[in-house]
């Protein structure tokens, strides 16, 4: 294997806390160096540009929760170099995800999933200073195609103050299940919902809310958000017709990881 540079991203619930020390650890550990540090404050703009994967009126969620997440405190950007250091960038953040993150915005560490995308936000991220200024080269696409869109709720919502209210609960080491959202009087069936990894924050919540009527958009994103990350649980109950339509819609927006049962006792 050839030396090879990377990078990765510690995100502000890492860079300024003794988690660096964990990725110091685990970069060591694959081999690689860290050839260079910067302090970075990632503006809107900055997360537009890095995951191009989510637009600006199909994933207002993501938007709205990445700013909370990465544009209000300072982030830092390691150029590694060694051995394969794309795949072993990668390795390094299984491995400090899988040891501390709560939840997609608390997991503490990034790096590129593909050699395009590795390009793109090295080059966008890089270059402060002779040791980081050499630009990537990919021979793959440098854009990652959409991800599964969902609703523009941002003329009916105010989502800043969605994502600060619902802000401490995602931060949670261990998050208490959301209840339920009750469809009818009749709470004897549940519709369930799974972590689906083909569908993205706004297409999902968009399902929930479309197959669950009346239920608030808060409500909508902490049960999408419990689901993905305990990898199931119920997200509704009502008599067995209200399940069956629910679950109904919920499979016209493309959910699979879905299904209906009794309900929680
Ligand atoms: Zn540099």
């Amino acid at each position: 294997m050839n030396p090879s540079r990377a990078f990765v991203l510690l995100k502000p619930d890492c860079s300024g806390t003794d988690r660096r020390a964990a990725v110091d650890a685990a970069v060591a550990a694959e081999g690689l160096v860290v050839a260079c540090r910067h302090p970075v404050s990632l503006t809107p703009a900055d997360v537009r540009f890095l995951w191009s994967e989510y637009t600006e009126d199909g994933h207002v969620l993501m938007h709205a929760f990445l700013g909370r997440y990465l544009c209000t405190a300072p982030s830092e950007v390691l150029l590694l170099r060694g051995p394969d250091a794309f795949a072993a960038a990668r390795r390094i953040k299984r491995a400090i995800r899988s040891r501390y993150a709560n939840g997609p915005f608390a997991n503490l560490i990034h790096a590129a999933e593909h050699p395009g995308e590795l390009a793109r936000q090295a080059n966008h991220l890089l270059g402060h200073c002779p040791e980081c200024a050499a630009p990537f080269v990919s021979s793959e696409p440098l854009t990652s195609p959409p991800r599964p869109a969902g609703r523009d709720f941002r003329g009916e919502t105010d989502l800043p103050a969605l994502v600060e209210s619902l802000w401490p609960a995602l931060q949670s080491v261990d998050p208490s299940a959301p209840v339920p959202y009750c469809l009818d009087r009749s709470p004897v069936a549940a519709v369930y919902l799974g972590a689906d990894r083909a569908h993205t924050l706004d297409s999902a919540v968009t399902a929930l809310w479309s197959a669950l009527p009346g239920i608030t958009l808060a409500h909508a994103v902490l049960l999408t958000l419990y689901a993905g990350r305990v990898g199931g649980c119920p997200v509704a109950v009502g008599s067995h017709e209200a399940v069956s339509r629910s679950h109904r819609v919920l499979q016209a927006h493309g959910i699979t990881t879905c299904g209906v049962g009794p309900a929680p006792s």
